[in-house]
């Protein structure tokens, strides 16, 4: 069994600054990455508000910069998913799906969240053949076309400026009479001539045989229904956190771990930091602070089980 000083999960944001951190601070550490470094931030065009870049940077570029720095530091990376973390002995036991088993003093869970799923008829059907949930990915295919963007968030409004760029017409669709989303984003969408808005309404269908074709709208002040003509349906109804395989004893009523200031979950030596955080402010920039804090404690806490603190 390989044995490591820490074992952080999830190369977004998060894990990839604690890893530098860790990294530089000198401890022995793996990275363990279900998909690829990056996260959320990779379905993301452009990072307009992440410190330091005046022209904002592509989700990509971001995150290829994070990754390497980490590298520098000594990052290894494996592809792999957790499915479940133990410990004994005073020892974490990190085990993953291809049956392979870590070991480490410390474990960061830096897995962050989701996208969630509508769930309405015509939707997991349909999914791929017009209905998405990555603007970035999707909406070069929607050139001079009309889509449907369901959610009244930072993701809803962040992607339709997005898309807005290819779209000939966009309707964004939302249950309530305002958004949920910061003023800057509202102002930036209701300018822009080809995004207009359905308020107080679900999407209670997503229709078409072998690609989308439309959707089925409820009113729900009015009761009225109509079927709106579109080619794709972005959904951006918030997000779910990974982690499933987290003790339930760890987590909040929404499935978020919980921690202190330090980052520190109820488990010592096991830490979180970033998305998969319960309460926390999620930005990108507030996932670094998070990866950067939760090293440090997580360094403290490995000094102190060696027996080498500095105090
Ligand atoms: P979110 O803030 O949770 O918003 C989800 C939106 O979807 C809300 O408007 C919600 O409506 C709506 N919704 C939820 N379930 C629905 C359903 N079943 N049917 C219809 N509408 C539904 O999620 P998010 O926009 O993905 O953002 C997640 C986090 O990332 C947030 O903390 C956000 O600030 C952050 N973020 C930041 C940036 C940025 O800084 N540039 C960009 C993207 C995301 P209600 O309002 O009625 O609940």
């Amino acid at each position: 069994m390989e044995k490591y000083d820490l074992i952080i999960i999830g190369a977004g944001p998060s894990g990839l600054t604690a890893a530098l951190y860790a990294g530089r601070a000198g401890y022995t550490m793996l990275m363990i990455e279900k998909t690829g470094p990056g996260g959320q931030i990779m379905l993301t065009d452009k990072i307009d508000n992440y410190p330091g870049f005046e022209d904002g940077i592509s989700g990509f570029e971001l995150q290829d910069k994070l990754y390497k720095q980490a590298v520098k530091f000594g990052l290894h990376m494996i592809s792999d998913s957790v499915i479940s973390i133990k410990k004994e002995n005073d020892l974490f036991i990190v085990s993953t799906l291809t049956g392979k088993t870590f070991t480490s003093i410390s474990v960061i869970l830096s897995t962050g969240a989701t996208h969630r799923l509508l769930g309405v008829q015509g939707e997991s059907r349909l999914s791929g053949k017009g209905v998405s949930y990555c603007g970035t990915c999707d909406g070069p295919f929607y050139r001079n076309r009309e889509v449907v963007i369901i959610g009244g968030g930072d993701t809803a409004l962040t992607e339709a400026l997005f898309i807005a760029k290819f779209a000939k017409k966009i309707t964004i669709i939302h249950r309530k009479e305002t958004f949920r989303a910061v003023s800057s984003l509202i102002k930036q969408t209701t300018s822009l001539p080809n995004i207009s808005f359905i308020m107080n309404s679900v999407v209670t269908e997503i229709t078409g045989e072998n690609e989308v074709n439309g959707v089925v709208v409820n009113n729900i002040k009015t009761g009225a229904i109509e079927t709106l003509k579109t080619d794709g349906v972005f959904v951006f109804v918030g997000l779910d956190p990974n982690t499933d395989f987290v003790d339930s004893s760890l987590l909040d009523k929404a499935k978020y771990i919980i921690t202190n200031d330090k980052m520190e979950t109820s488990v010592k030596g096991l830490f979180a930091a970033g998305d998969v955080r319960s309460e926390t402010f999620r930005q990108i920039v507030c996932a670094c602070s998070d990866g950067a804090k939760s090293a440090q404690y997580a360094g403290e806490f490995i000094d102190e089980q060696k027996g080498n603190s500095y105090q």
